[in-house]
């Protein structure tokens, strides 16, 4: 059985005072539902928070002798050099987070990453010792255009390039993310989340044989809320959410975390 993994992402949010205090009320939560500080503890359910750079150290301390994640939400793929504004993976892993994301639809979109220096992130991720969590995902206009499907194969194929099997098993996690449900307050049907998932499994076994295919967490992400965690956590291609917006309040992600066991 594969873990389940439930993550917030929560973008240009929560600087340092606003991390510190929302550990506070996390672990709070966490004291109120035994029931998933008991899948954790077992190993059945992670829970990962990835925060922005400057709040990075504060997330890792104030979570330091629990089993939350910290993660980046962004990383380049030099060590070190002449990229002003960039964070290395040296530095993050320094920190002492173990996680970053690779490939955000915001990445890609706004700041126009390409699928060539996602790749770049990746090994320079997971080459620094920090698991992976590559998001892929289609354009509304891309879906309508019947093209969801190969953008996905491109961005999976592409993001994955050279990685080995063993490594993309145990290190890397792939995230699907509708870009028209992220945010808009419009998710993927179940249904939908589970077909895309369930391709994106396909292609891992494709590339990198049964046995990685069969073990690769798989998240969606795009206006995950409480109501309709249980609905797209029950298919059985989907081990996990990528949470924008609801991850920013304790007591909504908690309920999210509790309706994904
Ligand atoms: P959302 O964002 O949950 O606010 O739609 C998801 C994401 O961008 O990871």
């Amino acid at each position: 059985m594969r873990r389940k993994f439930i993550a917030g992402n929560w973008k240009m949010h929560n600087g340092p005072a606003a991390t510190k205090e929302f550990f506070g009320k996390f672990a709070a939560e966490l004291k109120g539902s035994p029931e998933v500080e008991k899948a954790i503890a077992e190993g059945r359910e992670e829970v990962a928070f990835f925060v922005p750079a400057v709040s990075l150290l504060t997330a890792v301390g104030e979570s330091k002798d629990t089993p939350l994640i910290i993660g980046a939400e962004n990383c380049h793929w030099e060590p070190k050099g002449a990229f002003t504004g960039e964070t290395s993976v040296p530095m993050i892993a320094e920190i002492g987070a173990t996680h970053t994301l690779v490939g955000h639809s915001e990445r890609r979109h706004i700041f126009r990453e390409t699928d060539e220096e996602l790749n770049k992130k990746m090994h320079a991720a997971l080459e620094g010792g920090l698991s992976a969590v590559l998001c892929v995902g289609e354009t509304l206009e891309e879906r309508e255009a019947n093209k969801a499907f190969e953008v996905i194969r491109t961005q999976f194929v592409e993001g994955l390039k050279g990685v080995d099997a063993g490594t993309v098993a145990e290190k890397v996690i792939i995230a699907y993310e509708p870009v028209w449900a992220i945010g808009t307050g419009k998710t993927a049907s179940a249904g939908d989340a589970e077909e895309v998932c369930r391709y994106i499994r396909r292609l891992a076994d494709e590339s990198f044989g049964s046995e990685a295919a069969e073990m690769l967490i798989i998240l969606y992400g795009g206006s995950v809320k409480p109501e309709n965690t249980k609905g797209i956590m029950s298919q059985p291609d989907v081990d996990g959410v990528l949470v924008g917006g609801a991850s920013l309040k304790p007591e909504v992600f908690i309920e999210i975390v509790r309706n994904a066991l």
